[in-house]
This record gives structure tokens, C-alpha cells and sequence, in this order.
């Protein structure tokens, strides 16, 4: 039986799988691993500032204009469509076998891809808000803005509800993300080097029987795995959850 098999039998025999994922489980979807070596945040941008600098609240409170101008050229892939491995976990969690997805990407492809539970530890693209009235805007509705997204309410600043440099992760999100996965006897991780805290700290709350990671990299939790997956995760999981 092969590692992938054996991932099989253990998702079979379980219906309280947590996955704890990050951005290589969108790289079949065309978007970048920002933290990766080659990725956005290794990189000078044009204006001669530093992604994390761009990214920051005090960047988006000081320079509008050039945020949203960085914002919407880097981070924003509004053609990217849910790959294997978001489509496969949707069905995990409608045949009552996965409880939650937390994640560590803003790209909102798990809830496209039909998760309804979805613990989003750094925020979504797809959700936007005023920041004088709080009204929510579509994220169409930011990209077709020329410029800086203006509530067409109020005039305020239109900003994505995404985790700025800066800021603190939502308090209510990380707690629940916690618990779900205290609560697990499968825990998932996939296309995360589990580097970036206190995201990755989640992963030790851990207590249940399985814990598998599928990542192409080591982490600084391999010691602690029942299994270690270094393929593709779309794959992994596609073939995974095949017949089931
Ligand atoms: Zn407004």
C-alpha cells in the first residue's frame, strides 16, 4: 500500500478531519507562493519599497493610491478558478468526513470551490469593506475601480478584509480554527512549510490520532508525522478522495 492509499484507508475511517493548509495549495491555480524564494515577498518593487512595506496599514493610511496600485497588481488574480485539491476537500466536508479548512491564503478558492467551513487565518480578497461606514463591497467591484475603491455610500476607502503588515490576525477566526483542530483525530497539512506564526503554531494544538503533512518541503513539525507526502497536493488529495 502506498503513502496515498494509506491516506485513503485513514480519511475512509474518519468523519472529524481538520486540513490546515497554505499557498502551495493554490499554486495549480496560478497564484504565487508569496513567501516562496522567488515569490512576491523576496522582491524589490517598483517603487523601490519593500512588499512588507507596501503592505502595511500605515502604507494604506499614508499612500491610498499606491497601495491599492501594488495591492491590485500583486496580490489580486480574479481569474484564478479552485483546483483538485480545493474540490476534493468540498467534498470531504459535503460527505461529513471534514470539519473545517483553515488557511493561511486570502484567496477565497475554498469557499468557490463549495467549503462551508473555512477558517481564513489572514483574510479574503472576496471580502471588502468601507472603512468610515462598513459596508461590504464585491471584489469585482475593487477591481473595476479606477484607482483607490471608494464606497459609493459614503466616499470612504473601500480595503480588502485581508491581515496587513501590521495588524493582529481576527481573534474570533483564530480562536475557532484552534478549537477545530484540538477537537480532530485527523489533522491534514498541506502546501505550507508551516513557517509563518503564530498561523503555523496552530498545528500544535494538535491532539488526535493522525497527522499527515503533504508538502513538498520539510517543516519544522515532520518529526512529529505519521506521514510525510512530498508530491503535489491537488494530486494527493484528488487521488485520495477518489471512490470514497
Ligand atoms: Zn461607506
Amino acid at each position: 500500500m502506498n503513502d496515498t492509499e494509506k491516506l485513503k484507508k485513514i480519511i475512509a475511517e474518519s468523519d472529524n478531519i481538520v486540513f490546515f493548509g497554505g499557498a502551495g495549495v493554490s499554486c495549480a491555480s496560478g497564484i504565487p507562493d508569496f513567501r516562496s524564494s522567488d515569490g512576491l515577498y523576496s522582491a524589490e518593487t517598483e517603487q523601490g519599497e519593500s512588499p512588507e512595506e507596501m503592505l502595511h496599514i500605515s502604507y494604506l493610511q499614508r499612500k491610498p493610491k499606491e497601495f491599492f496600485e501594488y495591492y491590485k497588481s500583486s496580490m489580486l488574480y480574479p481569474e484564478a478558478k479552485p483546483n483538485a485539491a480545493h474540490k476534493a476537500l468540498a467534498k470531504l466536508e459535503k460527505m461529513g468526513k471534514l470539519c473545517a479548512v483553515v488557511t493561511q491564503n486570502i484567496d477565497g478558492l475554498h469557499g468557490e470551490a463549495g467549503s462551508g467551513t473555512v477558517y481564513e487565518l489572514h483574510g479574503s480578497v472576496a471580502r471588502n469593506y468601507c472603512i468610515r461606514c462598513g459596508r461590504e463591497h464585491s471584489l469585482e467591484y475593487v477591481v473595476n475601480s479606477p484607482s483607490v475603491p471608494e464606497c459609493e455610500y459614503c466616499g470612504g476607502i473601500v480595503r480588502p478584509d485581508v491581515v496587513l503588515y501590521g495588524e493582529g490576525l481576527d481573534g474570533y477566526v483564530f480562536a475557532a480554527a484552534k478549537r477545530s483542530i484540538a477537537e480532530a483525530d485527523v489533522l491534514i497539512v498541506g502546501g505550507t512549510s508551516l513557517t509563518v506564526n503564530p498561523a503555523a503554531s496552530l498545528v500544535a494544538y494538535f491532539g488526535g490520532k493522525h497527522f499527515i503533512i503533504i508538502n513538498k518541503t520539510p517543516t519544522p513539525y515532520d518529526e512529529y508525522a505519521d506521514m510525510i507526502i512530498r508530491e503535489p497536493i491537488e494530486k494527493v488529495l484528488s487521488e485520495a478522495v477518489e471512490g470514497i
